[in-house]
């Protein structure tokens, strides 16, 4: 037990026996997420949290009411039975008393286990069980769905809704009660942290399109690095003059870490409850004077039509961080060239917590043209202090040409080392790294650009062809909403390209115009064997193409040019 030893002492053992080690002579700071809470209480106390409720109206709450509160929620807890290490989940929107109930539960070494209502109901029943969450925080909105689930929910003692009382509907969940009054009755002392910084803090099972989702388990410490290193300048940079809205949710990795930073550094934080479309983002970026912001693509896209058909405009965002799949090039175009927003791609993934790299540009950036400035911040970008990335080819490193795709490692200070119970088994190489699952470059200045998941990559003669690269051309045809490519078979190439095509209503696109389209904008090898139009492609939990059923649907087809050759 190391942490509690005092480095005297340690001093002294290494002393007496000689050991050829000299300890620095600095204090043992354990880096326990209690720690930001109670700094952006002490210095920035005052600092707004702003809230569109659940049940309605705007709430606004300070840093120093929600740490009173978190240790309230504490408090709560403790005289639940909740000990160290035992798993407490939310089903919840960005809140306020979602952010109470996440330091309450962090602080005294409980495990916050956010759920992703998204998920199916029985990838929800498989997580909370293989978790055996003894709690659930829940917002009125998904009282529905744990009525319905609840029978199968075996390790559930009590469900706390995240209302008052006068909100509180009729409801037959076990132990139920409005939070308000949960809290009201216990004191707002608690003592927090005293632990190994190693301890578990929260627990995220990744989206699972292949197989049962997997529990990844963050520690305290990689938290408090993976929120130092996301406000890096070149990250987020994130200061006490910001005011912050995820719409990325905080069951969707910790909001990007927002949750954690944005109080770290004392910024205002702007949640948007449940309400995440155009009119309703747009409403409170203009009224709360946001700054930054951090979303998926998806979002950016209904706030950017809501802007384009309302002529409005932004008064005060100044960058605006996208990931969770590629940036398209038109959302990319309007955020710079129009509303004169700075984007900055990020990519990163549940086991990375999440971010692994960002695209802000350096000064190698300054000689190129705003067109080629635009390719480069279409790329995913660098890794920050406390990432590495490399791309393995053949199990070998492939050059940082910018050209040799191969599969993307990672190795850092917030990066998971297994899964929890150890699902999956040993998921690091000889030298630490973790497999992405992603196929990616490098170039020479550390950009790192996605070009595909290693299992939709298409293999075509030996050569790959990114299906990413292809779909991102074929959206831009006319009448294009939605592009997949998946592999298909080939006797003479192994794999060929297949084009699947959701039109927009009305479009009159055909497949020849298509293919004249793409002809001179991609190489020609990569050009589709074929080119299907279907009603719907369909989607997954995080909103990203569900290629595992569209290559189920296309099972049978077989390619054109595989019948003649
Ligand atoms: P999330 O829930 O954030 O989507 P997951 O762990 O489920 O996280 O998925 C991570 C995967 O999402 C990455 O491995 C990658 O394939 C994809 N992804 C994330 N960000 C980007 C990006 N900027 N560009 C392309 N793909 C991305």
């Amino acid at each position: 037990m190391s942490i509690a030893m005092p480095h005297k002492a340690v001093w002294l053992i290494n002393y007496i026996f000689g050991e050829k080690i000299m300890l620095g002579l600095m204090q043992n700071w354990p880096l326990t997420v209690d720690k930001i809470m109670d700094h952006a209480a002490t210095n920035h106390g005052r600092r707004e949290v702003v809230t569109r409720s659940v049940e309605g109206p705007i709430v606004r709450t300070t840093y120093s009411e929600i740490h009173a509160r978190a240790k309230q929620v504490s408090n709560a807890l403790l005289a639940e039975g909740i000990a160290h290490g035992d798993r407490v989940a939310t089903l919840a929107w960005n809140s306020g008393r979602h952010l109470e109930v996440w330091y309450g539960a962090m602080g005294i070494g409980a495990v916050l286990h956010t759920l992703n209502p998204r998920l199916f109901p029985e990838q929800l029943v498989y997580i909370i069980n293989h978790a055996e969450d003894k709690l659930i925080f829940t917002d009125l909105t998904f009282l529905p769905l744990l009525e319905a689930l609840k029978d199968k929910l075996a390790t559930v003692a009590r469900y706390v809704v995240l209302t008052d009382k006068d909100h509180m509907p009729e409801c037959g969940l076990k132990g139920v009660i409005d939070y308000e009054s949960w809290i009201s009755d216990h004191s707002a002392q608690a003592s927090w942290g005293g632990f190994d910084e190693h301890t578990a803090a929260g627990l995220c099972y990744t989206s699972g399109t292949t197989g049962n989702p997997k529990g990844v388990l963050y520690s305290h410490r990689s938290n408090v690095l993976h929120t130092l290193l996301t406000m890096q300048k070149d990250v987020m940079g994130l200061g006490a003059r910001d005011v912050i809205l995820p719409v990325v949710p905080m069951f969707h990795a910790n909001a990007w870490g927002v949750a954690l930073s944005a109080p770290a550094a004392g910024a205002k934080m702007v949640m948007p409850g449940a309400k995440m479309d155009g009119a309703s983002i747009y409403e409170l970026l203009e009224s709360e004077y946001v700054t930054f912001s951090a979303a998926v693509p998806t979002v950016w896209m209904m706030l950017l039509q809501y802007l384009e058909s309302t002529n409005s405009r932004l008064s005060t965002l100044k960058r605006v961080a996208i990931g969770g799949s590629a940036v398209p090039e038109r959302i990319m175009r309007l955020f710079e060239e129009k509303y004169g927003v700075e984007v900055l791609h990020a990519w990163g993934m549940t086991e990375t917590s999440p971010l692994g790299t960002l695209g802000s540009l350096g000064p190698e950036a300054d000689g190129l043209s705003h067109e080629e400035q635009i390719k480069l911040k279409l790329k995913q970008g660098r890794p920050p202090f406390g990432v590495e990335i490399k791309i393995l080819r053949d199990g070998m490193q492939a050059p940082r040409d910018g050209q040799t795709f191969g599969n993307l490692v990672v190795r850092g200070a917030a990066i998971a080392a297994s899964y929890f119970k150890g699902e999956g088994g040993d998921i690091l190489d000889q030298d630490g790294f973790f497999d992405t699952g992603d196929v990616a470059t490098i170039d020479e200045h550390g950009f790192m650009h996605i070009t595909d998941r290693a299992k939709d990559v298409i293999k075509s003669g030996g050569e790959w062809i990114s299906s990413i690269d292809v779909e991102n051309v074929a959206v831009g045809a006319p009448g294009v909403a939605v592009a997949a490519v998946i592999g298909k078979y080939h006797p003479k190439w192994d794999e060929r390209p297949l084009l699947i095509l959701e039109m927009a209503k009305g479009a009159s696109s055909t497949k020849a115009d298509i293919f004249a389209y793409l002809d001179g904008k991609i190489a020609k090898w990569w050009m589709p064997d074929d080119i299907v139009f279907v009603d719907a492609i369909p989607l997954g939990a995080t909103g990203k193409i569900n290629k595992l059923a569209l290559r189920e649907t296309f099972k049978a087809y077989e390619l054109p040019t595989a019948l003649v050759s």
